[in-house]
């Protein structure tokens, strides 16, 4: 692990546990990781994206650890807790060099069946996450909507008592991995003139369906996790396949995005963290001139700016968490937190690179390999000129602008 910053990040969650009375499971959590952390490390999670394989013994572990359940109450079969915590481990994982995104799919995937789903959708969806039996992975982004998910063209069409889906989905990460696939379709065709909100609803299908034929994209992030080009074909489904109301589900959806936007958030300040802890052992021993160039302020600013920064968003994300686990609406914090936690993510990562001089750009010293996932988190989940427009539409209160 690179910074000692555990100790800030236990305060915020401490601090935020004790509002819904759920700082002793925070405390758990973080001792859990510091355990686990010590067994699986940024080698690991290297070997792992080299052998194109995905990180198994990490994610059996983590349910071994009971930390799958961690998040969903225990009325539902899990260990309790809310986004917060599972916002905590996505920090200490990416903190360790270790940014699963299955974790933070599966994670947020499931929320909205936390929130809506049926009892036996519980039963069939949600319970076989909590061991890490399944994985599920999230599938709302298409080749011509891109951004504007109100213009998507994937179907779901009324079929003999459930619902038949074709369309196509692209970006879509640890397609190959997931056992099931949250799939956001169209069940009435965007007609313009209408409230382009009616008809978008939210699936569970299994990722295995012989319908569902995956394309790797030629995406490089250093990560076990590749991303695929997703095509439905006469995707049948039974009507228990539909989370919450048909045709309506924006609200269910963003029972999703919202916990998204904190999970990543979360990857971008614990794997700034974890550059940051790799430049300060780096720039203590390279001394060109004869003195370490980490006495040298000119250096020193730099990472201490990328930290501020850091422990900043950080606050923040874990602030929205707080919000979103008591029942608040939590899109405005949820965008904040975003558009920071990706930019001192990058801050961070960029001075990683600056100060390893030329080393910076050797893979073999894992420093240039940091680049493209947090600088990707500037673009996705959602770009951050849409958060922008977010925060100017919904706290600035100024005219929608596209
Ligand atoms: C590595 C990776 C993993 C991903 N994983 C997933 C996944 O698991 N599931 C999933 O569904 N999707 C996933 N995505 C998709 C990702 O969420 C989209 O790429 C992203 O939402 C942007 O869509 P687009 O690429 O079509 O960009 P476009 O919509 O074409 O936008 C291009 C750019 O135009 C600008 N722009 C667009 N609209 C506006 C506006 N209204 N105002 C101002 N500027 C604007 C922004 O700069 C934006 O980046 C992933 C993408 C990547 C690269």
């Amino acid at each position: 692990m690179g910074l000692t910053s555990n100790a800030a990040v236990l305060a915020g969650a401490g601090a935020l546990g004790a509002g819904n009375g759920q700082g002793e499971l925070a405390a758990h959590v973080a001792e859990t990781m510091a355990g686990l952390t010590r067994s699986f490390d940024r080698a690991y999670f290297l070997d792992c994206w080299r052998a194109h394989r995905f990180e198994d013994e990490l994610w059996l572990k983590m349910g071994e650890l009971g930390l799958h359940g961690v998040g969903v109450p225990e009325a539902q079969g899990g260990m309790g807790g809310g986004l917060t915590e599972m916002v905590l481990i996505m920090d200490l994982l990416s903190q360790a060099g270790l940014p699963s995104f299955l974790y933070a799919l599966t994670c947020f995937s499931r929320t909205p069946i936390v929130r809506h789903g049926t009892p036996q959708q519980i039963e069939r969806y949600l319970r076989p996450t909590l061991s890490g039996q399944q994985k599920i992975c999230f599938a709302i982004t298409e080749p011509d909507a891109g951004t504007n998910t109100f213009r998507i063209a994937t179907r779901a069409e009324r079929r003999h008592g459930g619902w038949r889906i074709n369309g196509q989905k692209v970006f879509i990460s640890a397609a190959d991995h997931a056992d099931l696939m949250m799939v956001i379709a169209r069940t009435r065709p965007y007609t313009p003139g209408e409230n382009r909100k009616d008809g978008i609803s939210v699936f569970v299908i299994d990722a295995k369906h012989p319908g569902v034929e995956l394309k790797p994209l030629n995406i490089e992030l250093y990560s076990p996790e590749k991303q695929f080009q997703v095509f439905l074909s006469d995707v049948d489904v039974d009507d228990g396949a539909l989370i919450g109301p048909e045709g309506q589900g924006l609200e269910t959806l963003f029972d999703a995005l919202n916990p998204e936007r904190l999970l990543i958030s979360a990857i971008c300040v614990g794997l700034g963290d974890y550059a940051l802890g790799k430049t300060i052992d780096y720039v203590n021993r390279r001394a060109p001139f004869g003195k370490p160039i980490g006495s040298y302020q000119g250096v020193q600013h730099g990472l201490a700016r990328a930290k501020a920064h850091i422990d900043a968003a950080r606050l923040m994300a874990y602030h929205a968490a707080h919000v979103f686990d008591g029942g608040g609406r939590a899109g405005a914090a949820a965008n904040t937190a975003k558009l920071l936690a990706s930019e001192a993510g990058v801050e961070a990562v960029d001075a990683c690179i600056q100060y390893h001089g030329g080393y910076g750009f050797d893979a073999d010293y894992d420093v240039i390999t940091l680049w493209p996932m947090v600088r990707l988190c500037r673009t996705a989940p959602l770009n951050n000129e849409m958060v922008l427009n977010y925060i100017g539409e919904h706290v600035l209160q100024l005219p929608k602008s596209y």
